[in-house]
């Protein structure tokens, strides 16, 4: 396509898996159960022809649904799903007295998972271990949901679609749990591969409606909507570890300075301190590896120190991955993300605890965050090869 003589990894932009998913869809044995990143929604009409506003998350799932995919989800469900083991991990973590030396880093973007493992290997054990919302919801697709259906997990083949490229690197990590069929996510399509799809099908995008995703996995917050753009991540997690650590909701706002005002000002890094109760988190948020390697070298220096690092390998977050490995617009990003931002103002629900769905899974199936079947399932352990 047009985007591979843009593209200055080449072999990236050439890996085409739609061809797999039209094999599943055409099997037989197989449920196809599919996930929409939120960031996906801001990319896919722009080749379709739709206008930003009728290019909706709820018909790309009808589009799914129209090329004969089972089962179809929001992943900003599962987002809301990594913020409870994240922050609960962040809050265990910190009061242990673990990262004294250095802070926890996020680890749902494998841009950033890689090049830590190439370039700072020392760092790698200070990642989180919980997964990308991405791998958290096939896990939870071949095992909750496969319960729910009264079948195996072998029948259950997961897709996702992903605003990146990287997600089908992610795709392949190794699993604490290997009872469940092979990976959690079977095939990663982009944004890319999904409007060839919805050509190749000869939808016409005028008729798509705005479908709900299925249940029981449908609720989704405001703090998950903004794990798209740089900073999200953050916000949503000390929303939800404030709750946990005082027993009530902070103000939805109260941690807004974390996001980042654009990727020019302070090397794309947006730092803040906050109290909770008589605990002090010192936060760092940072997009691009240009400036991700300048911060860790300051905090290898000695010169900052932090509690809880944000990373995102794309500037502006996952806003300016876009399927394509080239980032040519990082205002475009940060457009973007102000969308998220809008998004989350108006969600009814702007806590990850107080997603009603995830609730009930736990109370179902995992029990708490961090349980024995949570760890198991929803955590990993970052290796240096
Ligand atoms: Fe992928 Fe970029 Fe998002 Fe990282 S920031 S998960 S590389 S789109």
């Amino acid at each position: 396509g047009q985007c591979i003589t843009h593209c200055p990894v080449g072999a990236l932009g050439a890996r085409d898996d739609t061809e797999k998913v039209w094999n599943a869809i055409e099997d037989e044995e197989k449920i196809v159960v599919a996930q929409v990143a939120p960031a996906v929604r801001a990319a896919w009409g722009e080749s379709l022809g739709l206008a930003k506003e009728e290019a909706t998350v709820g018909k790309i799932l009808d589009a799914l649904k129209k090329m004969g995919v089972d089962y179809v989800f929001d992943t900003t469900f599962s987002a809301d799903l990594t913020i409870m083991e994240e922050a609960s991990e962040f809050i265990e973590r910190f009061t242990s007295g673990e990262l004294k030396e250095r802070p926890m880093f996020t680890s749902c973007c494998p841009g950033w998972i890689r090049f830590a493992k190439s370039q700072f290997p020392h760092l790698v054990k200070y990642l989180s271990s919980a997964k990308s919302p991405q791998q958290m919801f096939g896990a939870v697709m071949k095992t909750y949901f496969a319960e729910k259906l009264d079948v195996s997990p072998e029948k259950i083949y997961t897709v996702s679609v992903m605003p990146c490229v990287a997600k089908k690197g992610e795709s392949e990590m190794e699993l604490f749990y290997q009872e469940y069929a092979g990976r959690d996510i079977d095939t990663v399509i982009t944004t890319r591969e999904l409007t060839q799809m919805i050509r190749a099908a000869h939808i016409n995008p005028a008729t798509l409606q705005d479908i709900e995703s299925d249940r029981p996995m449908q609720d989704g917050s405001g703090a998950g909507v903004i794990f798209g753009a740089t900073g999200g991540v953050m916000e949503a997690a000390l929303r939800t570890a404030y709750y946990l650590l005082k027993g009530e909701n902070p103000d939805a706002d109260a941690f807004k300075v974390v996001r980042s005002p654009g990727f020019q000002e302070n090397h794309g890094v947006m730092e803040a301190e906050f109290k909770i109760d008589n605990i002090r988190v010192r936060t760092a948020v940072v997009s691009g590896l240009g400036n991700t390697r300048a911060l860790l070298e300051k905090i290898e220096r000695g010169e900052v120190q932090y509690d809880f690092v944000e990373v995102m390998a794309c500037p502006g977050g996952c806003v300016g991955g876009g399927g394509q490995p080239i980032h040519d617009g990082e205002e475009l990003a940060f457009e973007r993300g102000k969308n998220l931002y809008d998004l989350d103002q108006k969600s009814e629900i702007r806590f990850s605890h107080e997603n009603q769905d995830i609730a009930r899974m736990y109370e179902e199936y995992f029990e708490k965050p961090m349980s024995h079947k949570a760890h198991m399932l929803l955590h990993t352990e970052h290796k240096v090869r």
